[in-house]
């Protein structure tokens, strides 16, 4: 019986904080998607990975200026997976988690951003970075969605996966390839971030 009392308070515990860590969190974990042998989409020298990473660390400046502390699942082009991932997640506290990815399909005519998530917490923080970052890049608005990513599946932090744009399409690829532009998916992540916390 005391076992199981300590349970339910321990997890009435652990609701409470994580819905206070919502509004409170310091720290943005950034993943930036694939690496190393991981190429994730890629077309003639576009790499998912490169790309993913380079964002990654333009979104880390932004959030340092705005005074959020950042930790990154890796820093260069290395492999490193699903599991080791969530575990960098989720050793942090006060914290939300965001992946960074491009997209890849067979149907060339497909392009736009979007915004995934697996949590209540993460739904909210999905619409805020996906609004600011449609303002930012304006570009095709493939909306704020549920899916089942292991990423955003296993971490306990409120978390999001951006889908940055189709590296199968050739007018995003040519947008992809301007650092312009890839800032701008980097402050609208950013932005997002931020009016999430405002709103508390
Ligand atoms: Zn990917």
């Amino acid at each position: 019986m005391k076992t199981i009392f300590r349970l339910i308070v321990l997890s009435a515990v652990s609701a409470l904080a994580s819905t206070a860590g919502a509004a409170n969190f310091r720290t943005v974990v950034i993943d930036p998607g694939h690496g190393g042998h991981d190429n994730g989409g890629q077309w003639g020298k576009v790499y998912e990975k490169h790309l993913a990473l380079d964002t990654a660390v333009r979104l880390e400046g932004n959030l340092k200026r705005m005074g959020y502390q950042t930790v990154m699942t890796r820093r260069s082009d290395y492999f490193i997976t699903l599991p080791q991932r969530v575990s960098v997640a989720n050793r942090c506290k006060n914290a939300i988690f965001v992946s960074i990815h491009f997209n890849y399909t067979w149907k060339e005519n497909v392009s736009g951003l979007e915004t995934f998530y697996y949590n209540r917490e993460g739904q909210r923080l999905a619409q805020y970075v996906q609004s600011s970052l449609v303002r930012q890049t304006r570009t095709v608005d493939r909306n704020a969605k549920f899916a089942r990513f292991y990423v955003i599946r296993n971490t306990n932090l409120p978390g999001i996966l951006v889908e940055g744009g189709f590296v199968s399409n050739e007018r995003e690829r040519t947008r992809m390839k301007s650092a312009y532009f890839r800032e701008s998916i980097a402050r609208g992540i950013a932005e997002g971030i931020q009016r999430y916390r405002r709103a508390g």
